[in-house]
C-alpha cells in the first residue's frame, strides 16, 4: 500500500480536483492507497472540503492542527500516521501534477529508497528560484547528498526511511534533507511544474529564512567551525598589522592619519562578531528547543 501525504494550508479551491485527479492516477497504477490530508490551520473552510472528501472516499483520512505550523510539521504529522510501505508526499496546489507519482513509483527500484521531483521547468517568480537555488547548495553541501531540487515537495519515501525522520525529527524540520542523510540510495525523477492557479504561495519570507537557518546547523557544526577559522586568520593578520605598526613608530613615527581606514576595519571585525554571536545563538538556540521538548503540534481533530 502507498500513503499519500498533502500538507493544506488555505486550499478549499483546489482540494476537490486534487482528489479527483488524485484517485484517478492511483486507480490507474492499480495501488491500494490511502490520501492523508494534514489541514495546517486552514481559515478558508479547507476543513469543510476536508470533511465532505472523507464521507464520501473510505481512503480519505483527515488529521487538523489547532493553528499553522508549518509544512513540513504537517508532513511529518502525516507520516506519522501513514501506513503504507511508501509514503509520497504531494503539494495541495496542484503546482506538481498527481500524475507524475506513476514515474516516482517507477523509479523507487532496488537500492533506491528515496525520489525527489525534480521541477526543471519552475513557474515562480525569479526571486523565490534564486532562493532555491541557494538553499540547494547549501543542502547539498550540509547532506553530503548532491540533488537538484530538495525543495520540490513531490517525493517519495520507503517505510524504513520514514522510521527514520520520525526518530530524529529534533535535528532538523526540512524533511528532504533528513531524508536524504538516511537514505541508502536517491534518484530524481523530471516532474511537470505549473503556476499557482489560486492564490499566491504561502509561504512567507520569514518562514523560508527560518527554514534556510535550520537547513544551516541543523547537519553539521561546519559553520561554527568556519567562523573560528576567520577568527584564528583576522587574529594572525592583527599581529602583522601591530607589528608593521610598531616598526614603523619606531622607525618613522607615530602615525595619526588613516584613523578612518582603521574604522571601517574595525566595523568588518565587528560585524564578523556579530555574525559569530549569531551563530552561536542559533546553536544554543535549537538545544533550548530541544531541551524544552514542546510538542511540535497539537492536533484538534483527526477523521478515519
Ligand atoms: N502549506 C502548509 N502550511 C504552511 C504553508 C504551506 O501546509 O504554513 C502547504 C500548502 O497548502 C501547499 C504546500 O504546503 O500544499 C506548499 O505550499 P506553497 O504552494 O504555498 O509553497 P510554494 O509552492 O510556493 O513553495
Ligand atoms: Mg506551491
Amino acid at each position: 500500500m502507498i500513503s499519500i501525504v498533502v500538507p493544506v494550508f488555505n486550499e478549499s479551491a483546489s482540494l476537490g480536483d486534487l482528489h479527483h485527479r488524485l484517485t484517478q492516477t492511483l486507480k490507474e497504477l492499480g495501488q491500494s492507497h490511502e490520501v492523508i490530508f494534514v489541514d495546517d490551520g486552514s481559515s478558508d473552510g479547507s476543513a469543510d472540503v476536508l470533511r465532505a472528501l472523507h464521507a464520501q472516499d473510505r481512503a480519505v483520512r483527515v488529521i487538523r492542527f489547532n493553528r499553522n505550523y508549518g509544512q513540513h510539521a504537517a508532513v511529518v504529522a502525516g507520516m506519522e500516521r501513514a501506513r503504507g510501505d511508501v509514503v509520497v508526499t504531494l503539494d495541495a496546489d496542484l503546482q506538481n501534477p498527481p500524475e507524475d507519482i506513476g514515474p516516482l513509483l517507477a523509479a523507487l527500484t532496488e537500492g533506491v529508497d528515496v525520489v525527489g521531483g525534480w521541477r526543471k521547468t519552475r513557474h515562480d517568480p525569479w526571486l523565490r528560484r534564486l532562493a532555491s537555488w541557494a538553499v540547494n547548495r547549501v543542502a547539498s553541501a550540509v547532506v553530503g547528498v548532491r540533488m537538484q531540487d530538495y525543495g520540490c515537495m513531490l517525493r517519495a519515501y520507503r517505510r524504513s526511511v520514514v522510521e527514520q525522520i520520525l526518530a530524529s525529527r529534533g535535528v532538523s524540520q526540512f524533511v528532504p534533507a533528513l531524508a536524504n542523510t538516511f537514505a541508502t540510495g536517491v534518484a530524481e525523477v523530471s516532474v511537470a511544474h505549473g503556476p499557482r492557479e489560486h492564490g499566491g504561495s504561502r509561504y512567507g519570507l520569514a518562514r523560508l529564512l527560518r527554514l534556510s537557518f535550520d537547513l544551516l546547523t541543523g547537519f553539521s557544526l561546519l559553520p561554527i567551525q568556519v567562523v573560528s577559522l576567520t577568527g584564528i586568520l583576522v587574529s594572525i593578520l592583527g599581529l602583522g598589522f601591530a607589528l608593521v605598526l610598531g616598526l614603523r613608530r619606531l622607525l618613522i613615527g607615530p602615525e595619526v592619519e588613516g584613523v578612518f581606514t582603521l574604522f571601517s576595519i574595525l566595523f568588518v571585525f565587528v560585524g564578523l562578531q556579530i555574525l559569530a554571536l549569531g551563530l552561536i545563538g542559533e546553536y544554543v538556540g535549537r538545544i533550548y528547543q530541544e531541551v524544552r521538548r514542546r510538542p511540535p503540534y497539537v492536533i484538534s481533530e483527526v477523521l478515519e
